[in-house]
């Protein structure tokens, strides 16, 4: 798959779980863990999940899920594989 054609597969697409619905509203801790529960359900049935989180991690997305992790989990994964490359 070229660039950034994935995105067309995409199982997301239209979906509003995905971010924080408006920036000027907040979310409570229990309304972010639902929506992110919702997201992360349909990333687990996504064609292209592989290439959405190397996307996100390459672009340092901070918000929102990307390859079925929110953004503290991606963090995680970028610290991990920094680890790895320096042992
Ligand atoms: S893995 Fe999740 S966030 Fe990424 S394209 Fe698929 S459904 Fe969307």
């Amino acid at each position: 798959m070229e660039g950034l054609d994935w995105q067309h597969y995409a199982a997301c697409r239209g979906s509003d779980l995905f971010f924080v619905p408006d920036e000027s509203t907040s979310e409570t801790d229990d309304e972010k863990n639902r929506r992110e529960r919702k997201a992360k359900a349909t990333c687990f049935d996504c064609s292209v999940r592989v290439e959405c989180l190397e996307y996100s991690l390459e672009t340092m997305q901070k918000h929102g899920i990307w390859g079925g992790l929110n953004e503290k989990q991606r963090r995680q994964v970028i610290k991990q594989r920094r680890g790895l490359r320096t042992t």
